[in-house]
């Protein structure tokens, strides 16, 4: 009996390492994950307190491009896309939307700086599992830097891999999503972290997110390139890199895709 006991224990203990912690209010989360800087929260803190709801207006839903804007998608085509491998995407096209398909996340053939972007989703119906598997996407600066895209309606996780998060660092100021099968908006500007010619970052990237019309991310700092469970660097990179659409396994909806790549120099 003792020598069950202390299997039992010691499987218990192998699992609260190694696994999930969940809280007393039922949210998934991690407390094994390395703690962020400024030392109160880990990566995925499951307790980091939950970011208030919001119920969003219109702002921006179905909104026509500016005319400088390069359209990535008009309901029609993937043209402007290719999978990881540099082939036609795979991701379906039904009635005009966009439709996030296993196999590769989608990867814009031209490639992105500082930028303006305009992307609406929707969640499919019904909303299904919970936490980080309701339907997850990500827009990817760069193919670098993610604002999560979940189902963060009546559907909490860790903060800071919810909607409108910088994933893995930053949670959105409140929670302004939609319920699944309305269409929600991000509109967004990205400027590049900057390095000096010997390859130190001399400013990091930034991020300003509205969604659905709410500020959600307000001129963020962005640690490193966002990662799952752990902390991150910056090294050197190049001053353009594709926008990337993430392949979470989930079939979240697209439309009225464009951006506007910025010239900030012109202001100086
Ligand atoms: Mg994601």
């Amino acid at each position: 009996m003792k020598k069950i006991l202390f299997l039992s224990l010691a499987f218990t203990a192998l699992t609260v390492r190694a696994g999930d912690y969940t809280n007393s209010a039922g949210v998934i989360g991690y407390k094994d994950s390395p703690m962020l800087p400024g030392g109160k929260w880990h990566v995925h803190d499951a307790d980091r307190p939950q970011p208030v709801v919001v119920t969003p207006g219109t702002f921006s839903t179905s909104a026509t491009p500016p005319s400088d804007a390069i359209v990535l998608f008009d309901g029609k085509d993937t043209s402007q896309w290719h999978d990881k491998n540099g082939q036609p995407s795979a991701w379906k096209i039904e009635n005009g939307e966009l439709i996030s398909t296993k196999g590769s996340d989608l990867i814009s053939k031209q490639e992105f700086g500082d930028v303006q972007l305009h992307v609406e989703f929707c969640m499919p119906q019904p909303a299904g599992e919970v936490g980080q598997k309701r339907n997850n996407s990500g827009v990817f600066f760069m193919s670098k830097f993610e604002i999560q895209i979940l189902d963060c309606y009546q559907n909490q996780t860790y903060p800071d891999g919810q909607t409108g998060a910088i994933y893995g660092q930053r949670p959105p100021l409140v929670n302004a999503c939609r319920p699944p099968g309305q269409w929600q908006t991000y509109d967004a500007t990205f400027t590049t972290p900057r390095f000096d010619k010997d390859g130190n970052v001399t400013q990091p990237a930034y991020l300003t997110v509205f969604h659905n019309g709410v500020i959600v991310q307000n001129h963020s700092p962005i640690l490193w390139p966002t990662m799952h469970k752990t902390l991150g660097k910056y090294t050197p990179m190049p001053p353009v890199s594709p926008l990337k659409l993430q392949d979470h396994n989930n079939p979240v909806h697209f439309r009225n895709i464009w951006v506007r790549p910025l010239k900030l120099e012109t202001q100086d």
